[in-house]
C-alpha cells in the first residue's frame, strides 16, 4: 500500500491566477439597487459577459428557410408577425417580407424544389 495521497493542485500557479482574477477591472453597470456588478469586466470592455450581453444585444441573423410549400411559408409569416410584435423589423421591412410571402405562397402551385421531379427521364418527372 502506497502512502502516497491524492496531490492538490499546485497552490502557487493557481493562487497566482486567483490574484490575476481579483485585479482584473471590474464591470461597469450599475445595479438597480445602486450596487456596482462586481464580475469582472471583458478584456478591453467595460462591462461584464452578461451585462455586455443585456445593454449590446448581439443583432440575431435571421436567417428564412427555403419557401418550398405552405407549411415553410406558414412558419416565415408566423416569424414575421413575432418580429413586428417584438419590434424586431420595422414596418417597411415587415411590408416587404410580407409582399415576398405573398408572391411566394402565389407560386407555390408552380414550383417544384424535387430535382427528381424536374428529370424528364424519371417516372416522376
Ligand atoms: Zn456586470
Amino acid at each position: 500500500m502506497s502512502d502516497r495521497k491524492a496531490q492538490p493542485p499546485a497552490q502557487g500557479a493557481s493562487a497566482s491566477m486567483m490574484a490575476c482574477a481579483h485585479r482584473a477591472p471590474r464591470c461597469s453597470h450599475i445595479k438597480d439597487d445602486g450596487r456596482r456588478c462586481q464580475s469582472p469586466a471583458l478584456k478591453g470592455k467595460r462591462l461584464c459577459y452578461f451585462h455586455g450581453r443585456i445593454h449590446y444585444p448581439r443583432p440575431r441573423r435571421t436567417v428564412l428557410p427555403p419557401l418550398e410549400d405552405a407549411n415553410s411559408v406558414q412558419a416565415v409569416l408566423l416569424s414575421v408577425q413575432r418580429a413586428l410584435l417584438q419590434g424586431s423589423v420595422d414596418h417597411a421591412t415587415a411590408r416587404l417580407l410580407l409582399y415576398a410571402l405573398d408572391i411566394a405562397s402565389n407560386n407555390l402551385k408552380n414550383v417544384t424544389f424535387d430535382p427528381l421531379a424536374q428529370d424528364p427521364h424519371h417516372p416522376r418527372g
